[in-house]
This record gives C-alpha cells, sequence and structure tokens, in this order.
C-alpha cells in the first residue's frame, strides 16, 4: 500500500540531501520518479533542488494554483503512454510552502493513483509556528520522521531564526520572507529565547 511519508526538520538539516541521495538510488534501481518543488522557493534558479553540499537536480515547479493532483496523474499517464511504466515515487522539497489543499490533494494522489509521495520541509516558521503546508502534513502523513540537527550548544535545533544585519533575532513579520536581507540560522529552543532577550530590538517580547 502506497504511503504519504514527511521528513520534517530545521533549515541546516539535511532534509535536501536526503531527497537528492533517495531520488539518485531510485535512480540507480530504476524505479521511476518525479521531484516537486514549490515555486515560493526560487533560491536555486526556478526548477533546481540543490543541496548546501552541491548536490542539484531538475525538478517540476509546483505553483500556489497548481493542482498537484492533476499534474501527478498526467506525469504518469505519458509515462504509461510512452514506456507502459507507471511512477512508484514522488519526492517533495519545501512541502511546507504547499497549500493546505496541495497536501490533501498529494494524499489523494498516494490514495487514488498508488503512488507513494515522500514529503521534506520545514516544521514551523521564524516565529516557531506551523507553516500551513507542514500542519496539513502532521494531519494526513501516514509516516512521520524527524530529519535531526545539532545546535550550536549540543541540543537538538527546534528554532528556524530570523536573523537581521546586525545578527538580532527578529520575531516580527511576514511568515514567507524570500530574497530579503535577513538571514536564518536553525537553533534550539532555549537559544532562541536567549538570543531575542540579547537582541538590542526593543519589539521583541
Ligand atoms: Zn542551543
Amino acid at each position: 500500500m502506497s504511503k504519504l511519508y514527511f521528513r520534517y526538520g530545521t533549515m541546516g538539516s539535511t532534509k535536501t540531501l536526503n531527497l537528492l541521495t533517495t531520488a539518485y538510488n531510485f535512480e540507480e534501481r530504476n524505479i521511476n520518479f518525479i521531484c516537486l518543488k514549490p515555486s515560493v522557493d526560487n533560491r536555486d534558479g526556478a526548477d533546481i533542488i540543490k543541496s548546501r553540499v552541491g548536490i542539484e537536480r531538475k525538478c517540476e515547479v509546483v505553483k500556489p494554483d497548481t493542482n498537484v493532483f492533476e499534474l501527478i496523474r498526467n506525469k504518469n499517464y505519458t509515462l504509461m503512454e510512452d514506456k507502459f511504466l507507471k511512477i512508484e515515487w514522488v519526492l517533495v522539497d519545501e512541502a511546507q510552502f504547499f497549500t493546505e489543499k496541495q497536501i490533501d490533494q498529494l494524499a489523494k494522489a498516494v490514495d487514488i493513483l498508488d503512488i507513494n509521495i515522500m514529503c521534506y520541509g520545514l516544521r514551523t516558521d521564524f516565529q516557531s509556528h506551523l507553516f500551513p503546508g507542514s500542519q496539513r502534513l502532521f494531519e494526513l502523513a501516514d509516516n512521520i520522521e524527524e530529519v535531526k540537527a545539532s545546535c550550536s550548544c549540543g541540543r537538538k535545533t527546534s528554532i528556524n531564526a530570523r536573523i537581521d544585519a546586525d545578527g538580532n533575532v527578529i520575531t516580527t513579520g511576514e511568515q514567507v520572507l524570500i530574497g530579503g536581507n535577513d538571514k536564518y540560522i536553525a537553533m534550539c529552543r532555549k537559544c532562541w529565547y536567549k538570543r531575542i532577550q540579547e537582541s538590542k530590538n526593543p519589539k521583541l517580547f
């Protein structure tokens, strides 16, 4: 039986590397798969999934209004027509940026098309709240596992802290801010609170 998988972690965990390693293994074993990522994340060019260690591969880009079920069904249909084969796996990067509706469409693809779907993504935003896509994945996924990483203090990272140009932790602003000058650093909750208290920004807390 096919399943919807969710592998979550902070930034700087090895989620994307895991995805690319899995894709490589599928290729070696002749398993048919496609890779998807949401268009909101355009850091590495339009249709490329890239890990910090430098490995990359092409992928399908999914816009917020794309019906992901239809997209997967059409890709599957084309493969069946061309080669009498079906898609066995879909690998999804940055799944937190999918809409709730799109996560529902992924679940539908698992059940109706009998395709395994592995989603990688962030659990929470810079304010420690769930992304809508991640929330829906926690609600619907058949199999959920954390991709762990270590904070500089040695504890497990759980917060994607937003840092301004002066190195202060920011706790207000838009949930999704891509292309700005702010940076993100993954840290544990205890270090996050400490950094907020040390921050010179008077609006914090
Ligand atoms: Zn820490």
